[in-house]
């Protein structure tokens, strides 16, 4: 289970929408998704990983405190949830490393991972969570339940791909059908109909999870305190969340647990 905690950095960096009322959907993240989130997690006894953007720690202290509290990870998702595409080499590692230490100043702990909030990365990037010491990435798509090591230094041109090598960086993949925000979310700008019924995404969600059990994978949901934040779709995920445990087998991990795992498994084999 993971949770992006954009709170109002979405609105204000990646969205532009800087008005009161649009800002104000980012603090709904803050006053009525996360304590109603980590109430359910709470009683469902799931730890989950919270990919928080430094402006968001710094604004929301006492929202870190509940996480972290509760037993939580708490993960790098940039400074001002800016993407990492495009940046100069050391703007970039300006950037990750200022975020690393604001969460740590803010949490006492140094992040172990990072997810992009672009889920987009630059040529750079994974090279420089490897020299911040990161385990783990959450940005890619090149699986869906398996997680691998990301690669460095590859280069594609208009007939061929040489691909670079494995870096110590586990990737836990992601997927737009996988995320809150596709299926929830309305906005006009770009126009994003959202607002789909619980039981489509429950649908959807339950469908995604079989198939992870089936190849026995790691099924990683990515969710958003200002969109799954609203009752029935907490309630819908605490459904998903029994359901799955229903089954033998099935462990909930923080990243961090989970990238420790895999590593320990698969460190010393070449995964292609
Ligand atoms: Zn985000």
């Amino acid at each position: 289970m993971t949770f992006d905690f954009d709170a109002l950095a979405i609105w204000f960096s990646t969205f532009k929408q800087t008005t009161p009322t649009a800002l104000s959907r980012g603090e709904y993240g803050v006053r009525a998704g996360i304590p109603r989130i980590l109430a359910m997690l709470a009683r469902q006894g799931v730890k989950a990983t919270f990919f928080t953007p430094a402006h968001t720690a710094r604004n929301f202290p006492a929202s870190l405190e509940a996480i972290t509290s509760a037993g939580h990870e708490v993960a790098a998702h940039g400074l001002l949830h800016e993407s990492p595409v495009g940046l100069p080499i050391e703007e970039e590692r300006d950037l990750l490393f200022r975020s690393l230490d604001e969460l740590e100043a803010v949490t006492g702990k140094r992040p172990r991972g990072y997810r992009s909030p672009a889920w987009d990365l630059s040529d750079n990037s994974i090279a420089l969570l490897e020299e911040a010491g990161l385990q783990y990435d959450s940005s890619m798509m090149a699986n869906d339940f398996q997680p691998y090591f990301a690669r460095t230094g590859d280069k594609m041109t208009d007939d061929k791909i040489t691909f670079g090598v494995n870096s110590s960086v586990v990737e836990f993949p992601v997927a737009w059908e996988l995320d809150d925000y596709p299926y929830f979310h309305w906005s006009a700008r770009p126009y994003n109909a959202g607002l789909r019924s619980t039981e489509d995404v429950f649908g959807s969600w339950k469908g995604e999870f079989d198939t992870a059990y089936a190849e026995n994978g790691v099924f990683t949901l990515t969710c958003h305190p200002e969109i799954i934040g609203r009752g029935p779709r907490v309630a819908m995920l605490e459904r998903l969340i029994e359901q799955m445990r229903a089954r033998d087998g099935v462990e909930f991990l923080t990243m961090e647990e989970a990238a420790k795992k895999f590593k320990a498994a698969f460190q010393s084999e070449e995964i292609g």
